[in-house]
């Protein structure tokens, strides 16, 4: 039984003295990581460590911006899904981007809630929080872990983990914001948010949509990133079209 877990930070990606430092730590210590268990509500924890952690690097809009008043109104009934707790802000930065991490916190971006209908902001929503639901953001921090330099956080098997340092906390932030999802999982998060809107009675085809309007910008260079659902495969169009399809094929008009 161990007392001890030995926790792994993405330090790789964020200072190269670090990386040579965990180059050195060698192969043993990426046998040992594999030994480890971390529990879901730890993975939560260290989740909402880095997620505070990216509060504090990003302009976060005040309770009455009318960008947090806006937002606060698309997700008034959707304070809890699937029985996860959601806390949701506003990052006013151009980016077009939305994130969800797995202790449930979804962050947007200003850039995309200037280009998005608010059924269309609830459909990437709803595609972020199945990354949640289906554990997929747990899996990204886990592998944000294993990827990283070495620490030892004291966290007891099960137990409480210490507070992370602030570069610590960055370090992992900067993991788990650079994480991509498989194809299956962007699948699967998609049909999430498709039950979501449907089973709440809003738009399913704002959720093919959004992917269009995705879609046109990522085939030209507007700037910033594009969102995280776009980011990992070019293929927005074809998402959209099979949403259009099932739509059709349950009878849904809207
Ligand atoms: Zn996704």
């Amino acid at each position: 039984m161990k007392n001890k877990a030995y926790i792994l930070l993405g330090w790789l990606l964020v200072a190269t003295p670090m990386a040579t430092y965990a180059q050195s730590v060698g192969q043993a210590v990426m046998e040992g990581l594999a030994s480890i268990t971390l529990s879901d509500q730890q993975v939560a924890q260290l989740s909402r460590q880095a997620v505070q952690q990216m509060d504090t690097q990003n302009p976060v809009a005040g309770p009455s911006d009318p960008y947090t008043q806006r937002l606060n109104r698309i997700v008034r009934r959707h304070r809890t899904v699937s029985g996860i707790p959601i806390n949701y802000k506003v990052y006013k930065v151009k980016d077009v981007n939305a994130f969800a991490t797995a202790d449930g916190s979804v962050r947007v971006f200003q850039g995309l809630m200037d280009i998005m209908s608010d059924s269309e902001l609830l459909a990437i929503m709803g595609h972020e929080i199945g990354h949640v639901v289906n554990k997929d953001t747990r899996d990204a921090m886990k592998s944000a872990l294993r990827r990283s330099a070495f620490i030892n956080l004291g966290a007891s098997q099960g137990g409480a983990i210490g507070a992370l340092s602030r570069s610590q906390a960055t370090a992992l932030a900067n993991g788990l914001y650079s994480a991509s999802f498989s194809r299956r999982q962007e699948t699967e998060a998609d049909d999430y948010s498709y039950t979501f809107l449907r089973k709440n009675g809003y738009n399913v085809l704002a959720l093919a949509s959004s992917f269009e309007k995705l879609a046109k910008l990522s085939g030209g260079s507007g700037g910033g990133r594009v969102a995280e659902i776009v980011s990992s495969h070019p293929d927005s169009q074809k998402r959209a079209q099979r949403i259009r399809d099932r739509a059709r094929r349950d009878g849904v008009r809207r």
